[in-house]
């Protein structure tokens, strides 16, 4: 069907274009032998009928302006006008000049080729009006009879257009009616690709070759390359997709490849491309697949758009608000300084009026103290400043740490805490003296994702009235899981899509009250997605909270392969001396 209605949307247009130099031809041939070059017509035996220029003028006013208009609404009809058109200049041309004795007989060649582009009805109704017309030629009702042996000629030279336009729009696929296909699919694909071709993002079809079928104008627009230099190529060739760093990207990174390879949509934000000229832009892109009949991957569909200036802006204003808020800490940094002195009573005496205010304003600039801190994280995880020291880690040691760390603040609260290690799982286990559990190797930066976890707990309990907080560790073969449960208000569903946005806080009247930033969770996110894994939150109004956080994990010989690597990289001397044991 791509193949059908492609080569309809172009014949369309192929049409047209014939339409209106036919109909050009007649009518300047008209002007030069009848009116400019009267002398000419002794050169010109057979000359231009007024009829068939009159034809003609109707025909490249259609060609040139009613075509296009049409086109977009009624395609077919827009099409069969055209050849309408052409039917009637070129046939008046060919009637008025002698019929099969014409020198103008070949433009009917021409006529004939279109007609099987709309189906049988239209071929042989060309088909039965010539013979028609030749029948009546051979018994001399229409003019003289031509000579036997140059019917024959004129025969085959009518009759193999035909078995060409037979063939060309007939035996495109097997013995289905494709004439009838193309028709009723043309009108489609033309509506599709003025869609295709007037929207802003640059849309580039690839099919199971990876030839370019479909490269829209902006398209062209970011890749430098035209559709007809681009159409039919390599993909590979014109999308010259690159990394951070400028480095052709590797071939399972190939968004176009990984959708021929899974059949999933896959959107990249990270991409870069290389243009024609050399220029790298920054590009936000999706590409999915069109699966055939068969469940397999016929075509991909690659739409992308330039998001260079964005990521321009996006890093001033991260640039701007990390430089801001770091200069802005010190100070505020002295203030709390400050007034954590003055509200020392080994070092100042104030009075209870004023310990009252100093507090405070001591609450009010730890709080801003902490908001810097945040923002300054915030910007820095946006433009990938922020620094991560990865590691293996085995996440079972690290949570027990992490687990008492923490449990003091509950208590403080008066808040209940306990801990699941999990112990789903038997394989790689090491036996304790209370418990068995596998190990959960991962590769992290501790001390990011302990922020996020701590981030998360405190959460819960600044959140939570009463009740108790559960933190537990859970997985299977390819991921950690560690939750963090509450029975705290609970989110709404309509607030849990926004959580992990900047700035987003829930306005309800039970957390009104609790100061926030707002950025906790949008670091979080951030974090834990750098780390190559996902945080979400599953909540009941009421009744409280659950957030989890997933991590790759890996198999215990992938940790120690690893672990080995970074040990040589930090001593570079040790695996040429073979002295270091690991
Ligand atoms: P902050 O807590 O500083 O406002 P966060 O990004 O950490 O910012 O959290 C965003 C919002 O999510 C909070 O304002 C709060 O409304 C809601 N939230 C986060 N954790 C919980 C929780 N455990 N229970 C209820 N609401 C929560």
């Amino acid at each position: 069907m791509s193949l059908l209605t492609s080569v309809a949307s172009r014949w369309y247009n192929r049409l047209n274009e014939t339409t209106l130099v036919a109909g050009l031809l007649i009518v300047v041939g008209y002007v030069l032998i009848e009116i400019l070059f009267q002398d000419w017509q002794s050169k010109f035996l057979l000359q231009i009928h007024p009829a068939s220029a009159a034809i003609a003028v109707v025909a490249v006013l259609y060609g040139a302006l009613g075509f296009h208009t049409l086109v977009k609404r009624v395609s077919t009809l827009a099409g069969l006008i055209s050849y309408g058109f052409l039917t009637a200049s070129v046939g008046t041309l060919v009637y008025t000049t002698g019929g099969l004795e014409s020198q103008y007989l070949l433009f009917w060649g021409v006529v004939i080729l279109f007609s099987g582009m709309f189906g049988w009805t239209i071929l042989s109704l060309t088909w039965a009006l010539t013979h028609v017309y030749i029948v009546l030629l051979l018994f001399g009702v229409v003019g003289a009879a031509p000579e036997t042996g140059r019917l024959l000629t004129y025969v085959l030279a009518i009759e193999l257009p035909f078995a060409v336009s037979f063939f060309l729009w007939y035996g495109q696929e097997g013995d289905q009616s494709a004439v009838s296909t193309l028709s009723a699919a043309g009108s489609a694909d033309i509506s599709q690709g003025i869609v295709v071709s007037s929207i802003a993002e640059s849309v580039v079809v690839v099919d199971e070759q990876g030839r370019i079928q479909v490269f829209n104008p902006a398209a062209s627009q970011t890749s430098g390359w035209s559709e007809g230099d681009s159409r039919g190529i390599d993909y590979r060739n014109v999308l010259s997709f690159v990394d951070e760093k400028g480095q052709p990207i590797l071939a399972e990174n190939d968004p176009i490849a990984k959708v021929f390879a899974t059949a999933q949509t896959v959107a990249d934000n990270d991409i870069r491309m290389r243009t024609r000229n050399k220029k790298l832009v920054e590009l936000s892109l999706v590409a999915s697949p069109i699966i055939s009949a068969d469940g397999a991957v016929s075509d991909v569909v690659c739409v992308f758009r330039d998001v260079s200036e964005e990521r321009i802006q996006e890093r001033q204003r991260a640039e701007f608000i990390s430089t801001a808020s770091h200069e802005m800490r010190t100070p505020v940094a002295a203030i709390e300084g400050y007034l954590a002195l003055a509200l020392n009573e080994g070092v100042s005496k104030i009075d209870s009026k004023a310990r009252e205010y100093l507090t405070k304003a001591h609450q009010s600039t730890q709080h801003l103290g902490r908001l810097f801190q945040d923002l300054l994280t915030a910007a820095k995880t946006e433009d990938g400043r922020l620094e991560f020291h990865t590691q293996v880690v085995e996440v079972g040691a690290f949570l027990d740490q992490l687990a008492e760390d923490v449990r003091f603040a509950a208590q403080k609260k008066g808040l209940m805490m306990e801990y699941q290690s999990g112990n789903s799982e038997l394989g790689n286990a090491v036996a304790g003296a209370q418990v068995v559990r596998p190990l959960y190797y991962a590769h992290i930066d501790p001390e990011r994702v302990r922020e996020v976890i701590t981030n998360l707990f405190d959460n819960a309990i600044k959140y939570t009235a009463e009740g108790k907080l559960v933190v537990s560790l859970d997985g299977d073969d390819s991921n950690i899981v560690i939750s963090v449960a509450d029975t705290g208000p609970g989110i709404s569903q309509d607030d849990i899509p926004h959580l992990f946005q900047k700035f987003y806080r829930v306005d309800n009247t039970e957390t009104r009250q609790i100061g926030g930033t707002g950025l906790g969770l949008f670091i979080a996110r951030k974090i834990i997605e750098k780390s190559g894994g996902k945080i979400w939150v599953e909540s009941q109004v009421g009744r409280g909270s659950t957030f989890f956080i997933s991590l790759p994990r890996l198999r215990p010989d992938q940790a120690e392969a690893i672990k080995k690597k970074e040990a040589l990289n930090e001593t570079p001397l040790a695996h040429v001396t073979g002295n270091v044991e690991i």
